[in-house]
């Protein structure tokens, strides 16, 4: 899947829409999420141009995927997040509905998460 700069998050990455902000180096910015599923919810995204974490993984440069997980990791710290616990999630792909073409990592944290994902049977 070809990367599309219209994306939304690229967007806000070019300054072209606003975002709530909550951290920004040179490889990652943070953001609140627009509908938080949890009393923490912020979305960390890459400076560059990947589709998915899958797209990342592959392509990106070591310095960025570095770069990158160090973020989240501060992200989490700056916000407070380390001694309660928070989780990261990646949505890729169509049955994890990602809706957004920019790779994204979701930190949910603020209550007891529960464990793991819901369950379905079958
Ligand atoms: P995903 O399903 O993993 O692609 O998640 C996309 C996330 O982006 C969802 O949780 C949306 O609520 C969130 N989102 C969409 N547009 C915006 C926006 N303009 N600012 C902040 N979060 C957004």
């Amino acid at each position: 899947m070809a990367y599309d700069p219209s994306n939304i998050f690229a967007r806000i990455l070019r300054g072209e829409l606003p975002c709530n902000k909550v951290y920004e180096d040179d490889y990652a910015l943070a953001f609140h999420d627009i509908a938080p599923q949890a009393p923490v919810h912020v979305l960390v995204i890459p400076k560059g141009d990947y589709v998915s974490q899958d797209d990342f993984a592959a392509s990106a440069p070591d310095a960025l995927v570095a770069g990158f997980f160090r973020a989240v990791g501060n992200v989490a710290r700056e916000l407070g997040l380390v001694e309660s616990g928070y989780r990261c999630l990646a949505n890729t792909g169509t049955d994890a509905h990602q809706e957004v073409p920019h790779f994204h990592v979701h930190i949910f944290a603020g209550r007891d998460l529960g464990r793991m994902i819901k369950r379905f049977d079958d």
